[in-house]
């Protein structure tokens, strides 16, 4: 891994991409595709390809294009894929049991060890094989099971102040879907998923692209009436 440690956060970001397109080439049994096709595929420019994937070392070779095996091999172990990771879910309401009711987190190496929550009407109850365990047994599951990440599914007024007790356990990365900024020391990973903002940019994109049109309208009927 010292070797991609100069990877920019752009590349980094654009790497789960290539990777499910990759994935899919491999199931659709191809072999081997060039940076053009590529290109076509994700939409996005051959030089950007070959500039992206030159980052590591360059898997493509002249005329013969990228073997999309070994090229999904790579960016799975940069990605960090190449493991399991042990995950917990904090909060089995609606949006926990969503997350762990998702099969295809396991697929990936995402295994869902634990779900813990508060309410005792849950408590107990299984998910996908996975107890719903009182919060009460945090600090002695950790203690006997490894906890690589931690999803964050309970409301914001109690996210902060278990984050913190998950840090007391040594968990290293969360993934945040409360609306509220986790206070957490700079070694430890926060990924959060703000829904509401995604849905905010679609509104101010709908918003701007409908302010838009109506300009072009009004232009055309201004210039109607200059006519
Ligand atoms: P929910 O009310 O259905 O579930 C929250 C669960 O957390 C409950 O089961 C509750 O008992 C449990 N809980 C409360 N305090 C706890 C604590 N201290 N420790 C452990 N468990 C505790 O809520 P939801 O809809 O699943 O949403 C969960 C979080 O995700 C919220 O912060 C919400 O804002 C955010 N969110 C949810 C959605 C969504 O579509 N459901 C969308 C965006 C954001």
């Amino acid at each position: 891994m010292g070797e991609h440690r100069n990877i920019s956060n752009a590349v980094i970001k654009r790497l789960p991409r290539y990777y499910r397109h990759l994935g899919e080439l491999i199931e659709m049994g191809t072999e081997r595709i060039s940076s053009g096709e590529l290109s076509k595929r994700m939409n996005v420019t051959a030089s950007q390809i070959r500039q992206d994937l030159n980052n590591f070392g360059g898997f493509g070779q002249q005329g013969y294009g990228y073997n999309v095996k070994f090229l999904y091999d790579e960016i799975g172990k940069i990605l960090g894929l190449d493991r399991e990771y042990q995950m917990v879910i904090i909060g089995a309401g609606n949006l926990g049991r969503a997350i762990a009711n998702y099969t295809n987190f396991e697929k990936s190496g995402f295994v869902i060890s634990g779900i813990f929550d508060i309410n005792p009407e849950c408590i107990g109850q299984s998910i996908r094989g996975v107890p719903v365990r009182n919060m009460t047994e945090l600090e002695t599951f950790a203690s006997n099971n490894k906890i690589d990440i931690a999803a964050i599914t309970v409301p914001k007024s109690a996210a902060v102040e278990v984050a913190d007790r998950l840090v007391k356990l040594g968990v290293k990365a969360f993934w945040n879907f409360a609306h509220v900024d986790l206070n957490v020391p700079e070694d430890v990973i926060v990924e959060s998923v703000h829904l509401s903002e995604n849905l905010m940019r679609i509104s101010y994109n709908l918003s701007k692209s409908e302010d838009e049109r109506g300009r072009r309208h009004y232009g055309k009927e201004k210039a109607g009436k200059r006519i």
